[in-house]
């Protein structure tokens, strides 16, 4: 390995707020175009911004929850550019002084491997607006419902070396602000989106290189096939003897290449001042210990119980939690079925994610509750049912609503477990089959299974399997 990658992430996430960062203007997409820009927004003369308290709250419980430290003050700032989206000539950020720094975050790699990822800081700032372009013919509409939009902008270090690592950091980000209750995540929608900066270097040197910054990445797969390009692109200049120039570039999912958008500003062009008309955030310690009793049970800790107290393989562990909705659902369905808890966690990763696939549904809109799997699976486990006819159980249940011990009951598919009526099953075949008796006795033990399957035939599948077994083994012992 001659080069070594380097990258390091801006993450933006929007803030779910019902309002905005510094205006009573709804935050909800979809409207007429700049039918929520309140005069704030469109920065008017004369209008001052009021700080939403909201904002405050949740980037206090992001750096809670990276053990960052917590600005006990931090500044709002100016940064000074043109665009025809940004009427204020400036977007309100956090420059010198921002609300959190220096936390970390942990991540898992697919071999296993844990690394701890310096997060620089999460600074508040709002969103700018949009321009458009559709159903304009040589000119471009703006819409401003979006400026004023509460952003929480994460800035990793430079510590990633791999496409791989980069996606793994942002999964566990994604996953992070979701538990927290702060970002939808949405990432088509832009909720949840990235700048990936990259860079290369000689294996073993220690001094970065030049890098360039990918702007908004909005998928995890757009993010890894835009670094890994990016790479491939840089290494090949340095190859060739020229320097990489740094630049902020675009990644095209079309044509999955990237390409330049402009020349990268220093800071200094922006000319960052404080913002004259927002006070300094100010943040007590009662404050702190308050926002720390708010924090939920985060998403590692989950995953570690999951595996030491249900006793789940780490993957189960990992899909479960990847959503709160699916960690909880699966830990009502244990408590309801009192049976072995990976026996649930098989249904739900299994049948009930199939079912909620096929039918497009998230588990908080399933027809199938967790009080009702958990039932099914109490009757799977006091043998009630087998767990074949269980799955027939399941898709009624998913069909109309229906308790499993209703369709049990209606449809008669109780488990025949008495060894008499078992027996008279198996006698019933061994009769009907004598050839394969006698291709038994010779030694094809492969028609074991042939039996099994034909007296599981008669009974409807109700037969009680490991029964079936046992009383076909002696009654062909039996036969001459
Ligand atoms: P800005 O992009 O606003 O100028 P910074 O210079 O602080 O801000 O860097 C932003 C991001 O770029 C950070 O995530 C940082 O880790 C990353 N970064 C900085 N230098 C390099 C480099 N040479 N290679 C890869 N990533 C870098
Ligand atoms: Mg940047």
């Amino acid at each position: 390995m001659e080069w070594e990658t380097v990258i390091g992430l801006e993450i933006h996430a929007q803030l779910a707020t019902k309002s905005k960062i510094f205006s009573c203007a709804s935050t909800a997409v979809g409207a007429q175009p700049n039918s929520q820009a309140s005069a704030i927004d469109l920065g008017l003369p004369g209008v001052l911004p009021v700080l939403n308290e909201r904002v405050v709250e949740m980037a206090v419980l992001f750096g809670l929850a990276i053990r960052a430290k917590v600005a006990p003050s931090s500044v709002f700032a100016r940064k000074n550019y043109f665009y025809p989206d940004l009427p204020k000539g400036y977007q309100i950020s956090q420059y010198a002084e921002p609300i959190v720094s220096a936390g970390k975050l942990e991540i898992r790699l697919a071999d296993g491997t844990i690394r701890i990822i310096d997060v620089t800081r999460a600074h508040l700032e709002e969103d700018a607006g949009k321009s458009t372009h559709e159903g304009f013919a040589h000119s471009t509409g703006i819409d401003l419902n979006r400026a004023g939009t509460p952003l929480l902008e994460i800035v990793s270090e430079p510590q990633m070396h791999s496409a791989e690592e980069a996606v793994a950091y942002m999964r566990t980000m994604h996953r992070l602000v979701r538990y927290l209750g702060i970002c939808d995540g949405n990432m088509q929608e832009g909720s949840f989106r990235c700048d990936a900066n990259v860079s290369v270097r000689k294996s073993g040197s220690t001094q970065l290189g030049t890098r360039t910054e990918i702007k908004n990445l909005n998928s995890f797969k757009f993010i890894e096939r835009a670094i890994e390009h990016e790479v491939e692109r840089q290494i090949e200049i340095i190859e060739n003897g020229a320097k990489v120039v740094q630049e902020t570039r675009l990644y095209d999912p079309d044509l999955d290449e990237t390409r330049t958008m402009r020349s990268k500003e220093d800071a200094h062009d922006y000319r960052y001042f404080p913002d004259p008309d927002l006070l300094p955030i100010r943040i007590s310690e009662e404050y702190l210990a308050s926002m720390a009793r708010l924090l939920p049970e985060l998403p590692d800790r989950k995953r570690q119980r999951f595996v030491a107290h249900y006793r789940l393989s780490e993957q189960d562990a990992d899909l479960l939690c990847e959503e709160t909705a699916w960690a909880d659902y699966f830990e009502q369905t244990v408590e309801i079925s009192k049976a072995d808890p990976r026996f649930s966690a098989r249904w739900i990763t299994g049948e009930l994610f199939a079912a909620l696939n096929r039918a497009n549904l998230s588990i908080e809109n399933s027809p199938l509750s967790s009080t009702s799997l958990g039932k099914l699976i109490a009757r799977i486990d006091d043998e009630t049912i087998s767990g074949k006819i269980a799955k027939q159980v399941f898709d009624r249940m998913w069909e109309t609503g229906e308790s499993p011990d209703e369709i049990i009951n209606l449809q008669g598919l109780r488990q025949v477990t008495d060894d008499s009526v078992i027996e008279r099953l198996v006698i019933q075949v061994l009769e009907n089959n004598p050839q394969q008796i006698e291709q038994y006795k010779s030694g094809k033990d492969k028609v074991f299974g042939f039996f099994v399957g034909q007296v599981m035939k008669l009974s409807e599948g109700k037969a009680n399997p490991s029964q079936v077994n046992q009383l076909l083994k002696a009654q062909l012992d039996k036969a001459p």
